[in-house]
């Protein structure tokens, strides 16, 4: 048996306005989509347990099986993993953003987007300035960069599970003078935040970005701060083996950390401008290796954060037409046992332009699953149908029962 996974990032939504009261779903050419839910069943699950942070690190663990309550420890020891960085037991890690802070208004969480050569000459900067030995930046990639606490027994993190800090996409046109982090260790954390300011004002990579009318990496943010999770192998829990296409380093790391192969397309950005055909094609060609792939796209996610609707629309068509409709044309040609799952991580909402709690509809039709009456898909089916999972994570082993 093949399984196929598509994950459209945040694809979720409201019923808009400009749509008559459609939703993107509901309003974007999704044929391959609706193929696979006139073929299969419509239902919802929830994979944002009530109080944890609604974002795509929670949600992705529980949409590959892992509940997210008990293995959930933050989402940069995830992005951690997903550079290989291995974090010992008293270390911490914390997402270190570039973002660019207006008059106290949170302009950009992504500095403009910000080339990775960019961002990583301001983190050599950051380091250089930096005087706690057991502070470390490490560049990845664009604006999702990471600080590495390295503790030990005699001179451990001041961070605790009751440290708090804003993710800065939540704060997008917002003020950020109320959201700083607070809790144990979160001086430490503003400090840096607020020494960066000076460290990057007339840095050369801001004058630089300034005379091309680019957005000044302004400051750093820091947020997502955890230790090490321990997630058993999916192989040990399903019997299958997997792999995983995504250009966002915390589907990367969420993929080591439970044993699966991580398979880089090039062109895959993590944005609107990335090569959707190239991730189908990768995919089916991984389907030659792997039982199960999994294919992340973060685009209709990024275009919400954007409050863009036609983005949103827009990449919703694209992953149909060049991912979900070649994929499953070719598991269908195959021959062969399969079963294929479109589902989101979270909704993410154009009008807050931020993630949110809340069910996610998702399709699935293959080998042993009877079609249900609902034959397209999206969010009003969703609701519809009965068949709902309140513990998101539950997905995965129906999927692959
Ligand atoms: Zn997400």
């Amino acid at each position: 048996m093949k399984y196929v996974i598509i994950i459209p990032d945040g694809c979720a939504d409201e019923s808009q306005v400009e749509l008559d009261g459609r939703t993107p779903l509901e309003a974007a050419a999704t044929p391959a989509m609706d193929q696979i839910a006139q073929n299969g069943i419509v239902g919802s699950a929830n994979h944002t347990p009530a109080h944890l942070p609604a974002g795509s690190s929670v949600a992705n663990m529980s949409l590959l099986g892992y509940d997210p309550i008990k293995n959930y420890t933050g989402r940069a020891p995830l992005e951690a993993a997903a550079q290989g960085i291995e974090l010992g037991e008293h270390d911490w890690c914390v997402r270190c953003n570039l973002v660019t802070v207006t008059d106290q208004t949170m302009t950009s969480f992504t500095a403009g987007h910000i080339s990775s050569p960019d961002a990583k000459e301001l983190l050599k900067t950051a380091q250089e300035n930096c005087t706690n030995p057991q502070l470390e930046f490490i560049p990845g990639v664009s604006y999702r960069n990471l600080l590495m606490f390295r503790g030990t027994p005699d001179s451990p993190a001041p961070f605790s599970s009751e440290t708090r800090a804003t993710p800065p996409h939540d704060l997008s046109d917002k003020s950020v003078a109320e959201d700083f982090p607070r809790g144990p260790g979160s001086n430490l954390l503003c400090d840096l935040m607020n020494q960066s300011t000076d460290w990057f004002s007339t840095h050369e990579v801001n004058n630089t970005r300034q005379s091309k009318d680019q957005l000044s990496a302004t400051n750093i943010w820091l947020w997502g701060l955890g230790q090490r999770p321990n997630l058993t192998a999916f192989s040990q829990l399903h019997g299958v083996k997997g792999a995983m296409i995504t250009a966002v380093d915390l589907l990367r790391g969420l993929a080591a950390l439970i044993g699966w192969d991580r398979i880089e397309v090039p062109g895959a950005t993590g944005y609107t401008d990335t090569d959707y055909a190239a991730k189908g094609k990768f995919a089916i060609e991984a389907l030659d290796k792997y039982d199960l792939v999994c294919v992340h796209v973060e685009a209709p996610d990024e275009s919400s954060h954007e409050g863009n609707l036609n983005k949103k629309i827009t990449s919703l068509e694209e992953i149909d037409k060049n991912i979900v409709a070649p994929v499953l044309a070719h598991l269908q040609a195959s021959g062969g046992k399969f079963r294929i799952l479109v589902t989101p991580d979270h909704p993410t909402y154009l009008s807050t332009k931020t993630h949110t709690h809340g069910n996610v509809p998702f399709t699935i039709c293959g080998a042993g699953i009877s079609a249900d009456q609902f034959d397209k898909y999206n969010e009003s089916n969703a609701e519809a149908s009965e068949l709902e999972m309140l513990n998101g994570w539950e997905l995965m082993p129906f999927f692959l029962k």
